[in-house]
């Protein structure tokens, strides 16, 4: 296995009225390649802080982000990708000048762009929609744009925060089912961040479960579902998913609650 993100010893303090507040306290982690990782833990554990960290948006107070073993702390990578839960489409832009921003601003012509964007339409079953504009699509359809417009730079690292949080159960399925599916086939890493411990299950090789305050990793689980589905509903079937389910939330579950 070859590790394609690793991190050392991260700490990060943010500082607040009434003095520092350690939000991550020395988390250690890697992720090898064609492998799908989670984070999973209550909000406020600083996984949205772990995600800036490791896409170089913010910097550690202490500790060391490593990409294809080459130090890039701090700073952003070519070979990460990363989807939020809010699309952050442009609106006045058409689906496709928003999937091909990402090769405009690494100076791609639009021809190439646009040749280059067009396979992902039809991985993506969006053939059709090229032309049309965000407000113009279903929230399900919005969230697939954002990914392709990820996908499209060809990433070796795709990192998700929270990305399918505010979409409908089914829905929420099917997209995850299409992830998993382009993700293994394209030999994909992925760093999944959620607090939804059935979703860290179903969709991931190996999960680290945080608590809070401070955030911390207190467990790392490898997961085999013993299924080659890759479809959800029959990993989520699978008799081992309970066990995993009930030991991460175990770990997680029983942790007191914040002072208000
Ligand atoms: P999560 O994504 O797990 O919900 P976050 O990383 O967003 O957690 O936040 C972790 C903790 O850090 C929370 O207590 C939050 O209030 C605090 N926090 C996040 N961002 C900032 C900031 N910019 N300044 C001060 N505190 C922050
Ligand atoms: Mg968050």
């Amino acid at each position: 296995m070859t590790k394609v993100l690793e991190a050392i010893n991260i700490h990060k303090s943010y500082d607040a009225d009434t003095g520092p507040v350690n939000v991550l306290k020395g988390l250690n982690f890697h992720a090898d390649t064609n492998e799908f990782i989670s984070f999973v833990g209550p909000s406020g554990c600083g996984k949205s802080t772990l995600f800036n960290i490791i896409t170089g948006l913010l910097s550690p107070d202490e500790g060391h982000v490593l990409i294809n073993n080459r130090e890039t702390t701090g700073s952003p990578s070519e070979h990460l990708g990363y989807v939020l839960q809010k699309d952050l489409l442009f609106p006045w832009r058409s689906v496709m000048e928003n999937v091909i921003l990402g090769l405009e601003v690494r100076g791609v012509s639009k021809k190439k762009a646009h040749e280059q964007a067009g396979e992902l339409f039809k991985t993506y079953h969006l053939e059709g929609y090229e032309n049309k504009y965000p407000s113009q699509l279903s929230g399900g359809m919005r969230q697939r744009v954002a990914l392709m417009r990820t996908m499209v730079t060809r990433p070796d690292i795709i990192l998700m925060d929270e990305a399918y949080k505010a979409l409908d159960y089914p829905l929420k399925i099917s997209l995850e089912t299409e992830l998993l599916k382009v993700v293994k086939e394209q030999k994909k890493t992925v760093v999944f961040i959620t607090h939804d411990i059935e979703e860290a299950v179903t969709l991931s090789d190996r999960v680290y479960v945080m608590k809070a305050h401070p955030g911390e990793i207190v467990q790392e689980i490898h997961i085999d579902l013993q299924t080659d589905a890759r479809d959800i509903p029959q990993r989520r079937l699978s008799p081992r998913f309970n066990e995993y389910y009930e030991q991460i939330w175990r770990s997680i579950g029983t942790a007191p609650l914040p002072a208000a």
